[in-house]
């Protein structure tokens, strides 16, 4: 069993002039803060098991919230703030939050929904004259830690229940992993309702007692201006393209920086030589999920190979099924499964659809890859973005990596869209590197040597810009929704 989050948070706070957040709070005084946050909680009659809705830009508060809950067991369940009102409805009508916390201006909206609602400068001036003393109730590993809402592009969005044990195994493990240590210091400009910015970088900071420089969004120019004092980076693959973009980015910017990672969605290969040609630094990138927490990593010593996401985290496995749910041979593309005190409990009020995704124990991640000899595990695209054309599977990150490696492209996603003959057709959308200009029949000309015949895409649109959400994903159901008619007619 893993040491609790908050005994963990207890024993940083003995050291009194240990630091949490760089200009900011010891975790003396986070734990202060927390003790307060949690006696408002209380007096507010939330219990635990309770869900409290957090809604709000990125700030402090958002962590000392998350962890007052953990202290009191009162489900902690954080909403992308960019989520219209119409949006945060379902959450509201889902979860039944006994309190939604939010910022003032989306009070009113939320109210109209029939939810109780408080906005948080009102929570945080209660919480301020109310006592830090807290007799934090006994919690097993297995209690509710927190509810996360899936990004559901397709489908209804759906709450991950995870518990403490979830939280705290992740932790530990990642921690030694990546070699966190106390002297570290975690540049934080990810937001705090995913699972990355959230889980990951927040709590390998709490569990190693290390320190964080916490910005309240990603800007390339302040990122770069305190990388000289940060030692670890996590950022999702779009971060480090768009410093990247940036002349700012050198050897002497990182060269206090021990460690960049990235994940949440996958680091084209190109961008990591571009990274490590640029900076002396090779990327290590992990793959995790809302639903598993982290998964696999690339190593902190010996090869952080891109393209791939390395090997399972100590305590967890993975391994490739075929389509009847036959285990794989090693080399063999298929669904990822993973089995561990990292996956979660399932979805929130959806037993069946949590039953539909559990196979003897092991969690079917709706990712396909493959592990190569050395180990490695690649992911190969959703098994829903999978394009099976003239009977024929396509694995989408393939041809992306191919396209990726085209000079003047700078970010590729490839979509199957509905072909009279083929059933389904490979559609590659592109957007090309500034200065440079992509055509189609180039490209595709250029693929013919890379790719087998029925690998090429059918059709290559130079866009603007690809559609992604807020962790830089693509959003692929949104592509084909546009391009479903493309070869009506042809
Ligand atoms: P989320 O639950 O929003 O964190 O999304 C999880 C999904 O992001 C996974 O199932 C993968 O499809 C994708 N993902 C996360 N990390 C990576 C990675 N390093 N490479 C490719 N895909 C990733």
């Amino acid at each position: 069993m893993s040491t609790d989050v908050i005994a963990r948070l207890k024993q940083m706070a003995t050291d009194p002039g240990r630091v949490w957040l760089v200009g900011g709070p010891t975790y003396g005084e986070l734990l202060a803060r927390t003790g307060q946050l949690a006696n408002a909680l209380i007096s507010l009659g939330l219990r635990k098991g309770d869900r409290l809705l957090l809604q709000a830009e990125k700030c402090e508060a958002v962590l000392s919230l998350y962890l007052a809950c953990l202290r009191t067991g009162v489900i902690f369940l954080p909403v992308n703030p960019g989520y219209t009102v119409a949006e945060t409805e379902h959450f509201l009508r889902d979860a039944e939050p006994a309190l939604a916390v939010t910022d003032p201006g989306r009070v009113e909206g939320l109210q109209a929904l029939g939810a109780r609602v408080m906005d948080l400068p009102t929570l945080l001036a209660q919480a301020e004259g109310r006592g830090d003393d807290y007799a934090d109730p006994a919690h097993g590993p297995d209690d509710l830690a927190a509810i996360l809402y899936t990004s559901g592009t397709t489908g209804r969005s759906k709450g991950v229940m995870l518990t403490r044990e979830n939280l705290a195994s992740n932790a530990e493990a990642l921690v030694g992993l990546w070699r966190f240590t106390e002297t570290d210091v975690l540049l934080h400009a990810l937001p705090v309702f995913h699972t990355h910015g959230l889980f990951v970088a927040t709590n390998c900071v709490l569990y190693s007692g290390a320190s964080m420089i916490f910005q309240r969004a990603f800007q390339p120019a302040a990122v770069l201006a305190a990388l000289p004092q940060a030692t670890v980076m996590m950022g999702v693959p779009t971060f480090y393209t768009r410093l990247l973009s940036d002349p700012g980015l050198t050897r002497d910017a990182t060269a206090h920086v021990r460690l960049f990672i990235s994940g949440s969605a996958p680091l084209s290969p190109a961008t990591h030589a571009e990274w490590q040609a640029r900076t002396g630094h090779a990327i290590l990138e992990r793959y995790g999920m809302t639903e598993t927490n982290m998964i696999t990593s690339n190593p902190y010593d010996g090869l952080r190979r891109a393209g791939t996401v390395g090997m399972p985290l100590p305590g967890v496995a993975v391994r490739i099924t075929g389509p009847d749910g036959e285990v794989l041979p090693q080399g063999e593309a298929g669904s990822i499964e993973v089995r561990g005190p990292n996956v979660f409990q399932g979805y929130w009020r959806l037993p069946e659809k949590t039953a539909e995704e559990f196979r003897d124990g092991w969690f079917i991640t709706g990712d396909m890859g493959a592990v190569d000899a050395q180990g490695y595990l690649s992911i190969l695209g959703r098994a829903k973005d999978l394009v099976i054309s003239g009977g024929l599977n396509v694995y989408p990150a393939e041809v992306e990596a191919a396209l990726d490696d085209l000079p003047g492209v700078a970010a590729s996603a490839v979509i199957g869209v509905p072909h009279p003959d083929f059933g389904e057709a490979v559609v590659a959308c592109l957007v090309a590197a500034p200065g440079a200009a992509l055509a189609e029949e180039p490209v595709r000309v250029a693929l013919r040597d890379r790719l087998a015949a029925f690998k090429l895409p059918k059709r290559v649109l130079i866009l603007d810009d690809l559609p992604r959400n807020a962790m830089g994903k693509v959003q692929k159901a949104e592509l084909r929704r546009i391009y479903s008619a493309l070869f009506q007619g042809a």
